[in-house]
């Protein structure tokens, strides 16, 4: 199980949905969700937001908040692209 939010795999059992599926809680961001959640899948267009975004110098927990991508994916992706790239 990760995190959708955060990608972690730590998370603690925290009971069952209305349906019965497991409920987790992440140990690191808080963040609760059930069993059969996927990591995000981000599409080519958010992604091309974001590159605008960093542009306009917006800091990486404001596109996290505009975009819903979580900030440990957002960091891989910058850190992909390499800081020279971005002017930063
Ligand atoms: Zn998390």
């Amino acid at each position: 199980m990760i995190c959708p939010q955060c990608g972690s795999e730590h998370h603690v059992k925290n009971g069952h949905t209305y349906y019965g599926k497991q409920r987790f809680k992440c140990k690191d961001c808080g963040r609760q969700y059930v069993e059969g959640s996927q990591y995000q899948h981000i599409s080519e267009e958010t992604w091309e937001l974001v590159d605008r975004l960093l542009l306009e110098k917006i800091s990486l927990s404001g596109i996290a908040r505009v975009t819903k991508i979580s900030m440990r994916h957002l960091q891989d992706y910058v850190n992909k692209k390499g800081s020279s790239d971005l002017g930063v």
